[in-house]
Order: structure tokens, then sequence, then C-alpha cells
């Protein structure tokens, strides 16, 4: 199929890879293999393969081409694209369903802070005031959450972004650029500056790593999860977004409660052997050594969201069923490529 595109479609598509890869390189909108983008030219629909990074996008084969009726079909007879097209990103039936020529998806920190509110539809109304948006309630990737934005589209078809509760954004456009410069105004519109965080206690978290299999990360705004008095309140009631059940498959987060910081370091091993990270409370976070570079991006992004949500913001957490079926849907979808690693994220 790619042997056929034209000269100008090979030039939108090197457009969409660009796009894709400064999106991806941008860690308030793309955590490790979060987030995908779409172009459909002639009939084809390239969508991001899924498990793909999106900052790879300039020298992989991020985008894979598929023929776009063959994917609608597939939808009338109520069945995920996802499911049939081996390597299609989770949200393909969302892209399919968007009318518009290019569709990109992340995980903004700054939406997320907004769309995890339960006031959030009130919140956005001033905020992204003048531009043709919608509010998508929560529901899981895949087909049902196309199904969801296709009832919202029936509505009102005039609409170029979709706030995703719980989850994210979305923006379509007839092209790159114009789905870039719309990206810019609603994260001008949304941004929020992050809650100064506690210091963090270096000698006591150094001493902690001194032959241990724990390690301090390399992203310094992780350590506000352990830190920040407002942060640990508001995680440790619930999970917040999906890619949060990469850590925790229960809606009781024992994970992202603040630990007490203990006498000896060994004492975090035995008790703590199986968590990926630990978060001390008042001292900081500590990760395991053998922590993938998705979850150390997960982590990243979910430390800049809560430092983003007001301290008294109502919060609209995952219900459980929610919580255990995301769990479900990223563990298989990522087993289905790396049976070897016990986490990651194949959005
Ligand atoms: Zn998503």
């Amino acid at each position: 199929m790619s042997s056929n595109i034209s000269g100008t479609q090979k030039a939108e598509l090197s457009r969409l890879r660009e796009l894709s890869a400064r999106i991806g390189g941008d860690p308030m909108l793309t955590q490790a293999s979060t987030g995908n983008t779409s172009i459909k030219l002639g009939g084809t629909l390239w969508i991001k393969a899924s498990g793909k990074w999106l900052v790879n996008a300039r020298g992989e084969d991020t985008l894979i081409p598929l023929d776009l009726d063959d994917v609608r079909e597939c939808m009338e007879h109520s069945a995920d694209p996802a499911e049939i097209y081996a390597g299609a990103s989770i949200e393909t039936a969302m892209h399919a369903v968007l009318p518009h020529p290019v569709v990109l998806h992340v995980h903004s920190v700054n939406t997320i802070a907004w769309a995890v509110r339960q006031d959030a539809t009130h919140q956005l109304t001033r905020k992204l005031d003048g531009l043709r948006w919608r509010w998508v309630p929560y529901v899981s990737s895949g087909l049902p959450l196309a199904q969801a934005i296709e009832r919202v589209l029936s509505k009102s078809a005039e609409a170029d972004v979709l706030v995703l509760g719980n989850h994210g954004l979305v923006i379509g456009g007839e092209d790159c650029a114009k789905v870039e410069d719309v990206l810019s105004q609603v994260e001008e519109r949304l941004a929020v500056l992050p809650r100064p965080a506690g210091e963090i206690d270096s000698p006591a978290l150094k001493q902690i790593a001194q032959g241990s299999p724990w390690d301090l990360p390399s992203d310094d705004v992780v350590h506000a999860l352990a830190t920040d008095t407002v942060s640990q309140a508001i995680l440790s009631r619930g999970i917040l977004y999906p890619c949060q059940s990469i850590f925790s498959d229960s809606n009781e987060p024992e994970i992202f409660r603040a630990i007490p910081c203990l006498d000896s370091k060994d004492l975090y091993e035995n008790r703590y052997s199986t968590r990926p990270f630990l978060l001390i409370n008042g001292k900081g976070v500590m990760v395991r050594r053998t922590m993938t570079s998705s979850q150390l991006a997960m982590l990243s992004g979910l430390a800049r969201v809560v430092q983003r949500i007001d301290s008294s913001a109502p919060i609209h957490y995952l219900s459980d069923q929610e919580v255990a079926y995301s769990a479900r849907t990223i563990s298989s979808r990522y087993q289905q490529r790396d049976p070897q690693s016990q986490y990651s994220v194949a959005p």
C-alpha cells in the first residue's frame, strides 16, 4: 500500500512524522508509548502502531497503513479494529470515527489535571471559550471510546477539540499545521503552574540506594509524589486515569500511599519486595533499578499531573470496574509484544 502513495502524500506523512516526534518529545504531552496520531490519505488511514513511542516517529515505522473503509466496516459490525488489525493503536477506532484528515491524541498533563475534576465541564467552558470543543465523559479506550465520540459528534459535528474525561486530549484538523496550532492554543489556556513540592532528603535517599535494588529517579519531578502533602492526599483516594493501572489494578492504591522512613535499608526490600517504586513520606521517591523506561515515564507524568490539581478540586476517580478493565486491557496488549516484561504501556 505504501508504494502507491503520491509525492504529495509522502510530504503529508513526513509532516505528520515530524509533528509526532515533536509531541512525543514533550513530557507534558506524551509519556512513553502513550499518545497516537493519524492521517487519512486517499482512503488509507495511517495510524500509529501500538507500543511505538511517538518521539521515535522520524526514524521508525511508527505509522501503519490501514484501509479506512475496511476499518469503518469492521466497526459497523461492532468489532474493534485494534483487535482485528495486529499492531494497530488501541485508539484506531477513535481516529477512524473522527472526520478530520489529521488527528492527534495526547495525554496532556495540563488537560488531565482539569479532566479528572467533577466540575471539569464548568471549568473548561470558561477556559476553552471560543474554541470548537466538546467534553467526552470517561469511557474505556478502543471501541467504547470511539462510540462515545460518535454520539457526541452526532449532536454537534462542529468540533475539533475533544477533552476526554480522566484520560486526555484529542485534536482534529485539516492538516498538521492547523492541528499543532490548536494544540498550542489549548495548552496555553489549560496551563497550570505546578504546586511547589517540599525539599527531598538526598542524604537519606542516597543511603537507601547504596548496595540496594533501589535508586533515585533521574527525573527530580517524581519526588513530589512523596514530598507534597496535597499530592499525597489526592493519590491516596483513588486512581485518576487508566495509565496509572500499570502500577495498580486496585482503586485502593496502596502503592501510591507514602510509607514511613525505615531505620534499616534492608527493611525496604523485605517489606516492599514486590513494589516497583517507594514513596517515602517527606523524603522522596526511590525507584527499583529494574524499572522500565515506560514505567519511569509514566511515574514522571503522574507527578506532573498531580502537582497541577488544585487542593480543593472535587475529583472524579475511576471506579473499581474501570480500573480492573483498564489494567487487563493494557497488560494484555503489552504481553502480545513483550512477554518478558511485567509492566508497560501500549495505548
Ligand atoms: Zn489515551
